[in-house]
């Protein structure tokens, strides 16, 4: 047996990296979740070649202080929680200060940030050699920050290899915008691939903006065949838009559920919808939904995956009867004369 050795710091972080960086979707969901958690109010995201060449999310939040750049980079750094306690009321999307020093241990990244104190312009952080020893240097910008992905497994051949065509992992990183997109109402996002615009959504909280982003995320025949429902008891509320039977699909791929404001995917959730739509929907087809679940933090963990998409409910017995008499009685609720009026 050869001798006990510790890991190289960029060898620890690929290794990690393998858990949270799949594809340049990953890449981007951690990166945007950094820019919400930083609280900007608009984040331009630029991407080419399906965003494996190159991803940069340039935000308007907080920033990063110049000192603190290179531990923004390192595993097991956060600014976002300091205990167990911390933990347990976790307010931000992420938490686990993975994030950034797995991508950096995968890609060339740079992060610039300015936090707008006194007299700073902004510094540049990128980190390189097996080490990852970080070289910060001054770089103007805005209050804010960007990140620039290059090059994703460049030094990764294996998980390069599992990448699919650039049109797929575009897809995927496409939808992690959009769902992001429709769990903020309230902040601007553009997102832009090979120098073409491809979304460019102004935040708003009035029900029409709210409507309108809805219909630029799923179509504006979504937005035409469905209704819009809100419910609320037993301290669970429910509120969105749920497409009519008439506006089912032959795949499950318009279907976005927001519990406390993030997105999940849960079998508890998905049954319930679907045993909701039984009566009205012909079997294979699937129904499209925007729904978001509200409820008391303490009453569901979502610190289950690193990947967030799980979440845990204390009393998932009756989150299910919920979601399934709110959407059932709102379905029954629509009368064939609506459907007409509504697909007009
Ligand atoms: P986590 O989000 O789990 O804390 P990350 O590796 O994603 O870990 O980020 C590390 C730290 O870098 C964050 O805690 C935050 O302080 C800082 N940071 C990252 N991205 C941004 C951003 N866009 N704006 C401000 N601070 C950021
Ligand atoms: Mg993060």
């Amino acid at each position: 047996m050869p001798a006990i050795h510790r890991l190289s710091p960029r060898l620890a972080n690929q290794i990690a990296a393998g858990e949270v960086v799949e594809r340049p979707a990953s890449v981007v969901k951690e990166v945007l979740e950094n820019s919400l958690d930083a609280g900007a109010t608009r984040i331009d995201i630029e991407v080419e070649a399906g965003g494996v060449k190159l991803i940069r999310v340039r935000d308007n939040g907080a920033g990063i202080a110049a000192d603190d750049l290179p531990l923004a980079l390192a595993r097991h750094a956060t600014s976002k929680i300091h205990s167990l306690e911390d933990l347990e009321a976790v307010g931000s999307l992420g938490f686990r200060g993975e994030a950034l020093a797995s991508i950096g241990s995968v890609s060339r990244l740079t992060l610039t940030s300015n936090s707008d104190e006194q007299g700073s312009e902004g510094c540049s952080a990128a980190c390189e050699g097996r080490d990852m020893e970080v070289v910060v240097k001054p770089a103007p910008h805005p209050r804010g920050t960007t990140v620039e992905v290059r090059d994703l497994f460049f030094n990764t051949p294996a998980r390069r290899k599992f990448l699919r065509t650039e049109k797929t992992e575009f897809n995927h990183l496409e939808e992690v915008v959009k769902r992001l997109a429709l769990s903020r109402f309230d902040v601007d996002f553009s997102l832009r691939h090979n120098g073409r615009g491809i979304h460019n959504l102004r935040g708003g909280q009035s029900v029409a903006e709210q409507q309108r982003r809805v219909a630029a995320v799923c179509g504006p025949a979504f937005m035409e065949q469905a209704i819009y429902i809100e419910n609320a008891a037993s301290g669970l509320q429910l509120r969105g838009w749920v497409g009519l039977p008439t506006f089912s699909r032959s795949q499950a791929d318009l279907q976005y559920f927001f519990v406390n404001g993030r997105v999940i995917r849960d079998r508890l959730i998905a049954h319930a919808v679907k045993q909701a739509y039984r009566d009205v929907l012909y079997h294979g087809r699937h129904p499209a939904f925007v729904l978001f679940l509200d409820l008391d933090p303490a009453q569901v963990d979502v610190n289950v995956h690193p990947t967030k998409h799980e979440v845990r409910f204390r009393d998932g017995r009756s989150v299910h009867n919920f979601i399934f008499s709110s959407l059932h009685r709102s379905l029954a609720e629509v009368r064939p004369a609506d459907h007409v009026s509504a697909a007009e």
